[in-house]
């Protein structure tokens, strides 16, 4: 499977039985909701269906996490944490023999017959697996990418997250240890080409995790009441896992590599692993096409705003005739509204009270008050990430806290500080809580968490969950958030360009050869970044493929819809029920949802 997703997931402990209860109560409900004979033998049928389908789903997540263990592990399910696969043919094999067995088992259900979450948790099934062939068969990065070999991130988890007793957890640290060596040895024999930016990231990446077996590891042991013996045991498998990590890593730097692998996807497999990742109703070079039109666009709104603000804010200086400069100096002098380094997690906790109250007020979506979202200062080991992120407990652990990760500036020069803070103006500070909070990523996540499905869970639509945020920052202001002021709109235009030539970034590298020079041009000329945002996201584009593609592909999709879903509802149509319908869905692909939705709107 691909499970590259970045791991945000905070859990604590697991309840098996708590996802398995609310399947049966989704099933109870269908029962005792059947009325009238007439379409009794529809629901008979169709409940029969769905209680296959919902033990074929049980048995299928239970066999996926036997065989992805590190992947259980994160996202709760702690039975193989003491397992470390060796990613070998055999592994692969047997991934392989897992896909064609459940998509030959998922023939044999009549979609039809299905309720609409199982509707779609087939057809999520089913793209996953033809994905995961695809990944083995085709995208074939265990050759190239010497980055997928790393095991300190899992590790890593293990100590940080007190989802058992440390003695416990420390216990299955040891036993998962023992494969390290084999590990890394596969890892050597399968790389053939890897390119020289993936090796780059892969070296330092194995170093930075190496304290995990170290410090980290150390400091766990000092707070556990295992035994002396037993704590030497393990100190010794560990400092010789530090020693496998160290080798691999001078392994890498020493790679004979006269042929490297371009990090460029190329066309062909760009759009494959497009289909395969963002399951879009577009194509790939579909989006590419609207991201550079809607640029334009932005383009085109941005200076109209310039102009109109141009004497409040730089009176007497002559407005350039080139409008991405004017537009740049003008966006310059309004950055300068900033809060203070030290009041910044302040400001943010104080504004999540009256997006709550914008939103209840105009009445855009129904927000739960049981669920109240904790803002704190990052952990230490998320440090350095992002400036904000949200954690959500996993699909073992839906009762669990939701956090607002608000990053700290400890280490940072006073210049990094102030460039950070312009970024993230007054403006922009707003329009970010609505993306990571409400009605963005926070809203969702409790909306998706209603849905009982433990596949949209695991395999939530990265650009479904994205562009439902970035969709949230357009509405919100739609319906007048900032009062509808010149200032906010052209920071909110700023903030949109960002997604949208991230889009065009990474297709123009990937498929059309983009340089550097014309990369920086893109996002520092024509999207208003600083320097070391754009060199930032260059490095990441040379590591990554599709991803930065999820923000706009989701975005433009759910516009699409709402436009689609108005029309066909006409006089009846509530903006409040298009976003609360929408949501009930789950993470799902937007294509998806577009279908039921359409279809039910017609009903
Ligand atoms: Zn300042
Ligand atoms: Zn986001």
């Amino acid at each position: 499977m691909n499970y590259s997703k970045p791991f945000n997931q905070e859990i604590k402990t697991h309840h098996v039985n708590e996802v398995m209860k609310k399947i049966l109560i989704g099933i109870s409900i269908l029962v005792f909701s059947s009325c009238g004979d007439s379409i009794k033998k529809t629901e008979g049928r169709q409940l029969n269906e769905d209680v296959t389908f919902n033990a074929f789903k049980e048995r299928f997540v239970l066999r996926l996490w036997e065989i992805y263990p590190g992947w259980a592990s994160s996202q709760g399910y702690h039975k193989f944490d003491s397992v470390l696969i060796i990613p070998d043919d055999a592994q692969r094999k047997k991934e392989l023999t897992f896909c064609d067995d459940n998509l030959d088992s998922l023939k044999t259900f009549h979609s039809g017959n299905l309720s609409d979450n199982n509707k779609i948790d087939l057809k999520i099934i089913e793209g996953q697996l033809n994905s995961t062939k695809w990944y083995i068969k085709n995208y074939k990065s265990y050759e190239w990418n010497p980055g997928e070999y790393n095991v300190c991130g899992g590790f890593a988890e293990m100590l940080a997250n007190d989802y058992d007793s440390l003695n416990n957890r420390l216990r299955n640290f040891y036993s998962k240890m023992r494969n390290v060596k084999a590990y890394y040895e596969t890892a050597r024999r399968q790389l053939k080409y890897p390119t020289v930016e993936h090796t780059r990231l892969a070296i330092d990446q194995n170093l930075g995790g190496a304290s995990t077996f170290d410090a980290d590891l150390k400091a766990a042991l000092d707070k556990s009441s295992l035994n002396v013996n037993e704590k030497d045991l393990i100190l010794q498998r560990a400092a010789e896992v530090k020693v496998i990590i160290g080798d691999y890593a001078r392994f890498l730097k020493e790679f004979k590599n006269d042929n490297p692998r371009p990090f460029q996807l190329g066309k062909e497999l760009y759009a494959e692993k497009f289909s395969h990742d963002i399951q879009s109703e577009y194509a790939a070079d579909e989006i590419f096409q609207k991201a550079q039109a809607h640029k334009e666009e932005l383009h085109v709104k941005m200076f109209a705003l310039t102009k109109k603000l141009w004497p409040k804010y730089l009176e007497g200086k002559n407005i350039p005739s080139d409008s991405l400069a004017a537009i740049r100096q003008l966006i310059d002098v309004i950055s300068l509204r900033h809060v203070a380094p030290d009041s910044f997690q302040l400001v943010i906790e104080r504004q999540i009270p009256l997006l709550v109250n914008f939103v209840t007020q105009k009445d855009l979506i129904f927000l739960d008050p049981a669920k109240p979202l904790v803002v704190r200062k990052e952990p230490a080991y998320m440090a350095g990430v992002a400036g904000a992120s949200i954690s959500s407990p996993g699909p073992y652990d839906k009762e669990g806290n939701t956090y607002y990760n608000v990053g700290s500036f400890s280490g940072w020069s006073k210049q990094q500080i102030e460039s950070y803070l312009r970024e993230y103006n007054y403006y922009i500070l707003q329009i970010l809580n609505i993306h990571e909070a409400i009605p963005g990523h926070y809203t969702q996540l409790i909306y998706s968490n209603k849905s009982p499905s433990i596949i949209k869970a695991i395999f939530g639509n990265g650009a479904m969950v994205e562009g439902w945020a970035v969709y949230s920052e357009l509405m919100m202001l739609e319906n007048g958030f900032g009062n509808n002021s010149d200032e906010m709109w052209l920071m909110y235009y700023k903030w949109n360009l960002r997604s949208t030539c991230n889009t065009i970034l990474d297709y123009g590298v990937h498929v059309n050869n983009m340089t550097k020079e014309d990369a920086m041009n893109l996002l520092i000329k024509q999207a208003f970044q600083q320097q070391a945002e754009a060199e930032g996201k260059w490095k990441r584009v040379c590591v990554s493929q599709v991803q930065l593609c999820s923000y706009f592909t989701g975005f433009t999709e759910i516009c699409a819809l709402r436009n689609d879903f108005r029309k066909k509802q006409g006089t009846k149509y509530n903006l409040k029920h298009f976003h609360e319908t929408f949501l009930s869905y789950g993470s799902a692909p937007v294509k998806y949802i577009k279908e039921l939705m359409l279809n039910s709107a017609n009903r």
